[in-house]
């Protein structure tokens, strides 16, 4: 007599459509669905290190501002409004990152997208704008790291957005 369990075990994995004996226990849950071991940590792997790129991206862009700075490229005056205009630049970009047809830099390199969920278009620079409001607060990254494991995080909900993985964007738990 077969167990619960091991029933559980003999589906196949809705993402990607491979065998089962791989699949994570019950906490394995992408968007409340199981999905394989690959699957789940890909995903949220995929998630992380598109982060870690754009934020690596924004320091870059800094410190290039900031050289342009030291030549005497800008013409604001006082320094102090200077600096305050570069850092209200760089917090915009930081929120609208992923409102380019849903991608910012690192999720376009990881295979990763915005969607609004609820037309399934890509997310605006709206949405983008408020689904990364709570990153502003410090160390809150540290959370959403955690949290994105499960496909929500922190933002999505009142910006209806999900992240999907494009390559299976049509299939669950990514797709409806
Ligand atoms: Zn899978």
């Amino acid at each position: 007599m077969l167990s619960e369990e091991v029933q559980d075990s003999s589906e196949i994995c809705p993402a990607c459509d491979e065998d089962n004996s791989r699949r994570l226990p019950r906490y394995g849950k992408v968007y409340g669905r199981y999905v394989c071991r690959k699957c789940y940590f890909g995903f949220a792997n995929r998630r992380q290190f598109a982060y870690l790129i754009d934020v690596i991206l924004l320091v870059i862009l800094r410190s290039l501002v900031d050289w342009t700075r030291g030549i005497g490229f800008w013409e604001i005056e006082p320094f102090n409004l200077q600096s305050a205009l570069i850092s209200l630049a760089m917090t915009l970009l930081l929120l609208i990152k992923d409102g380019f047809n849903g991608h910012s830099p690192g999720k376009a390199l990881l295979g990763v997208l915005v969607l609004d969920d609820r037309t399934g278009e890509p997310a605006g620079f709206w949405a983008s704008f408020k689904r990364n409001l709570p990153l502003l607060i410090p160390l809150v990254w540290i959370v959403v790291a955690f949290q994105l494991v499960k496909g929500h995080r922190w933002g999505d909900k009142w910006s209806h957005t999900k992240v999907v993985w494009k390559k299976y964007k049509d299939k669950p738990p990514f797709a409806g």
